[in-house]
C-alpha cells in the first residue's frame, strides 16, 4: 500500500516534468494556445474582421502632481470610439477629450494608425506642430515614434492578440512566472518590431491576464507597464475584455471602460485612410529610441509634441540654441522647454533639466563648448515635474550637485537611486551619492564677482518647492510654469502670477527681465504693474 502510495507519487511527480518539459519545449506556446480556446477558439477569432469598440476613459499623471512624489493629477475624462479593420491594419480612433490639468479644456480630434503611417485630423494637443497650425482645417501626420507607441498600445489590448501570437511561434518564447500582488501568472514573451510584450495568463482561465512592457520613465527609469484585462464579454463568440487598466509600476494610470463592442460591423474605407497630402513623406513607425512612456502619458495632460525628436518640432524648428541674454547668460531655446545656463568664475550653473538626457546632453556639450569645459556644478530645478527634471540623470552623471526646493529632496533621493538600464540617452551607472541640497527659502552660489541665487515662491498653485531663479548682476530672472514670459500678459493677475509678483516682493529682489522654462524672456515691470488691478 504504502508502495503504490509512493509510485503513484513519482508518477504525479514525473507527469509534473513531463508538463513542464512540454511547456518548455513549446516555447509557451500551449499557454496561448489555451488562450485562444478560452477566448473562443481559432475559428471564430478568425472570422474576425473588424472591431467596432466605444470607450470611457480616464487617465491620471503621476509626476505632475502638487507635492513631489505627492498624489497623482486627475488629467482628464475622454471618450472614444475605435474601428479596427483586420486585414487593413488600420484603426481609427474618433476622441473627445475633456482635460482637468493642467487647464481645464477639451479636444475633439481623430486618429487614423495603419501599418505604414499615422494622422491626426484636429487639435490634440496644446502643443502643436508646425504643420499642424500651418493646416487648415488643423490636421497632422504622425511622427514616427508616436506611430510606433500608437501601434504598440492598439496590439496590447487587441482581443486578437492570443491568435495573432498563435500564429507566428517563431516570436513566441516562454518566459519565468510573474507574480503581481501575490499572484501568479505563467507569462510568455511575444516579440513584434523592437518590443517584447510580456502575456500574463489566468492561472484559472487561461484567458490573458496582464500585458506588460518594460519601459523607460525619465522620472523613474526602469519601469514596468502593464494593462491589466478585465470583465470579459462573449461578442460573436469571441472573448472581450471590457475592462482595461494600465498600470505605472503597480499604479493604476488609466482605465478604460468598453461600454460597445461590435464585432464585423460594416466600416467605410476611407475612415480608415490617411489623406494623400499626410501620407506622402509620412515617417514610418520608429524602430529605435521610442520614449514610449513620454508620448503616451504627455498626451494624458493634452500637451504632447508629436514629433520625432521629442525636445522639438523636428519638422518645424531648426532645433535647440543658445541665446545669449548677457555676459555669461545663455536660455538654452528653440525646443518646447527651455534651461538657463549661468557661467561663474570656475563653473556653472544649470536652471531645469527638461524633457530627457538627450536634451541635457545636448545643454552639456552646448555649454561646454562655449565656457571652455567649465563643469556644470549645480542643476538648479525650478520644480519636480517630469518635463523640466526629466534630464536630471546626465547632469548628476557629469557630477552635478541637485539645488531643489523644500519638500522635494526625499523624492530625488529615491529616483537617482532607481536603475535605469533603458535609459536610450545614458550608460547606467550608480547616481544614488549625487549630492542634493534642499532649499527652505534661498539658496545662493558666489565666485566674489557674480551671485546667482534661487527662492522657493509659497504659496503658489502649480508645485510645492516651486523655486526661481536670479542672476544678480545682470538682474535677470528664471521661471518656469507659473509665468511663460513672451506672449501677451493677461489683464489681471491670475494666481500663479500673483504667486510669482508676492514671491519677488517677498525675496526683496529687483529683477528687470525673466527668462522662462516656457516662451522666450520679458520685461517684469509691465507684470508687476498688475498687481492691484
Ligand atoms: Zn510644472
Amino acid at each position: 500500500m504504502k508502495r503504490a502510495a509512493t509510485r503513484l507519487a513519482v508518477s504525479l511527480a514525473i507527469s509534473v516534468v513531463v508538463v513542464a518539459c512540454a511547456s518548455m519545449q513549446g516555447g509557451g506556446r500551449d499557454h496561448v494556445s489555451r488562450a485562444v480556446q478560452a477566448q473562443g477558439g481559432a475559428d471564430a477569432l478568425a472570422k474576425v474582421k473588424t472591431i467596432s469598440e466605444k470607450a470611457t476613459v480616464r487617465q491620471w499623471e503621476p509626476e505632475q502632481s502638487a507635492v513631489a512624489g505627492g498624489e497623482m493629477r486627475f488629467a482628464n475624462e475622454s471618450s472614444v470610439v475605435s474601428a479596427t479593420d483586420i486585414a487593413a491594419r488600420a484603426t481609427r480612433s474618433d476622441w473627445v477629450r475633456n482635460y482637468q490639468y493642467p487647464a481645464p479644456r477639451s479636444f475633439t480630434y481623430s486618429e487614423v494608425v495603419t501599418a505604414e503611417a499615422g494622422y491626426v485630423a484636429g487639435i490634440d494637443s496644446n502643443g502643436r506642430t508646425k504643420q499642424s497650425q500651418e493646416s487648415n482645417p488643423p490636421a497632422h501626420t504622425m511622427s514616427g515614434v508616436r506611430l510606433a507607441a500608437t501601434q504598440r498600445e492598439l496590439l496590447r489590448v487587441s482581443p486578437l492578440l492570443a491568435l495573432e501570437m498563435s500564429r507566428n511561434p517563431d516570436r513566441v518564447s516562454s518566459a519565468p512566472d510573474v507574480t503581481v500582488s501575490g499572484v501568479t501568472y505563467p507569462a510568455v514573451d511575444y516579440r513584434v518590431a523592437t518590443q517584447t510584450l510580456t502575456v500574463m495568463f489566468d492561472p484559472a482561465t487561461g484567458l490573458p491576464a496582464r500585458v506588460r512592457t518594460l519601459d523607460y520613465d525619465n522620472v523613474w527609469g526602469d519601469v514596468t507597464y502593464d494593462v491589466v484585462l478585465g470583465e470579459w464579454q462573449v461578442v460573436e463568440g469571441v472573448r472581450v475584455a471590457t475592462s482595461r487598466k494600465y498600470e505605472l509600476n503597480g499604479r493604476t494610470v488609466m482605465e478604460t471602460k468598453l461600454t460597445e463592442v461590435k464585432i464585423n460591423e460594416t466600416i467605410a474605407p476611407e475612415r480608415l485612410q490617411v489623406p494623400g497630402p499626410y501620407l506622402t513623406g509620412a515617417p514610418k513607425p520608429a524602430t529605435d529610441r521610442v520614449p514610449y512612456q513620454w508620448i503616451i502619458r504627455r498626451q494624458f495632460i493634452g500637451v504632447y509634441l508629436d514629433s520625432d525628436v521629442p525636445s522639438y518640432d523636428a519638422r518645424g524648428s531648426a532645433g535647440l540654441r543658445l541665446v545669449q541674454l548677457g555676459p555669461g547668460v545663455q536660455h538654452v531655446v528653440g525646443g518646447s522647454h527651455n534651461s538657463l545656463i549661468v557661467e561663474m568664475k570656475d563653473y556653472l550653473v544649470v536652471f531645469d533639466a527638461p524633457i530627457s538626457d538627450w536634451q541635457s546632453n545636448w545643454t552639456l556639450s552646448a555649454a561646454h563648448a562655449k565656457y571652455l569645459k567649465k563643469p556644470v556644478k549645480y542643476l538648479v530645478l525650478t520644480h519636480h515635474h517630469m518635463d523640466h527634471t526629466g534630464g536630471i540623470r546626465a547632469y548628476a552623471a557629469d557630477g552635478a550637485t541637485i539645488v531643489t526646493g523644500k519638500g522635494t529632496v526625499e523624492h530625488w533621493k529615491r529616483v537617482l537611486a532607481a536603475p535605469y538600464t533603458r535609459n536610450p540617452d545614458l550608460s547606467s551607472q550608480d547616481l544614488s551619492r549625487t549630492p542634493i541640497v534642499e532649499v527652505a527659502d534661498k539658496w545662493m552660489a558666489t565666485d566674489g564677482q557674480r551671485q546667482v541665487e534661487a527662492y522657493v515662491i509659497a504659496p503658489n498653485p502649480h508645485a510645492e518647492g516651486l523655486m526661481i531663479g536670479y542672476v544678480v548682476d545682470q538682474r535677470l530672472a528664471f521661471v518656469t510654469d507659473i509665468w511663460t514670459p513672451g506672449p501677451p500678459l493677461p489683464d489681471k493677475l491670475n494666481p500663479a502670477l500673483a504667486a510669482l509678483v508676492a514671491g519677488v516682493k517677498k525675496a526683496g529682489i529687483q529683477p528687470a527681465k525673466f527668462a522662462g522654462g516656457h516662451g522666450s524672456t520679458a520685461d517684469y515691470a509691465p507684470l508687476a504693474a498688475l498687481e492691484g488691478k
